[in-house]
């Protein structure tokens, strides 16, 4: 089995869905006692969120990369970073690192296109939503035309994510409102919705929707066992 090498803790209540369900995915594939190889870089995301809203996208990518090569100094031959956010510098962290990055869009991409979707709706973070790094990765790599929230609703999800989720705040109020943008983007013409954050699926599963939820924490961690697994 491959060592596989996370760039995590944001937030670590997502990475703790990644850590439980790489190890249930080896588990399931090879036994009850076997579980991942795997290393975790985990960040103080306080850190990284006021980069974020200081719009301090260079120094990220410098602690992006830093923990990267840690990871590889360490013996990580697959690189994973568990946020969607963060795949803004995906290619440069991959770059520096000289290892393959499994790009958290492609799975999910792939899961719709192989499920005959063709436009998607994607819910975030405002970055995820608004800048066309993670749209355009769906668009040119699997096809899927992509419609986000509109202005007040993006507002409302982003909200969500970092005042709520990242704090390990779940409210009934938040569903709600998370069913609601849904059904808009249903209206819209949405025949499947991409969570485009990892911590999304800690609030909403299938019964908020009446469209497919592709959530890409599973279908990450899914890959990410793939990899691991296919290269024994
Ligand atoms: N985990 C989130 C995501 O998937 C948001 C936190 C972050 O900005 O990294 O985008």
């Amino acid at each position: 089995m491959k060592m596989l090498g996370l760039i995590g803790g944001m937030s670590w209540e997502s990475s703790a869905q990644y850590y439980r369900l790489i190890n249930e995915g080896v588990r399931a594939a090879r036994g009850p006692t076997a579980s991942a190889r795997l290393l975790l870089w985990s960040f103080d995301f306080a850190e990284i969120e006021a980069l974020q809203r200081a719009g301090d996208w260079p120094a990220q990518t410098v602690l992006m990369i830093d923990a990267a090569q840690r990871l590889v100094g360490a013996g990580a031959e697959q690189l994973l970073i568990c946020t969607n956010t963060m795949h803004l510098m995906a290619d440069e962290v991959e770059a520096a690192a000289g290892i393959p990055l499994l790009h958290i869009a492609d799975p999910a991409g792939a899961t719709a296109r192989a499920a005959g979707m063709t436009k998607v709706g994607l819910l975030g973070t405002a970055f995820t939503m608004e800048q066309a790094f993670y749209r355009d990765r769906l668009a040119q790599r699997h096809g899927l035309e992509v419609l986000v929230p509109n202005e007040a609703d993006r507002a409302l999800v982003h909200r969500v994510i970092y005042d709520e989720l990242i704090a390990g705040v779940v409210s009934e109020s938040s569903r709600a409102t998370y069913r609601a943008v849904i059904a808009r983007l249903v209206d819209r013409g949405a025949e499947a919705v991409i969570l485009g954050c990892t911590e999304i699926m800690l609030l909403i599963g299938a019964e908020d929707s009446t469209v497919p939820l592709f959530d890409t924490t599973a279908l990450h961690a899914a890959a990410a066992v793939n990899a691991l697994l296919e290269s024994d």
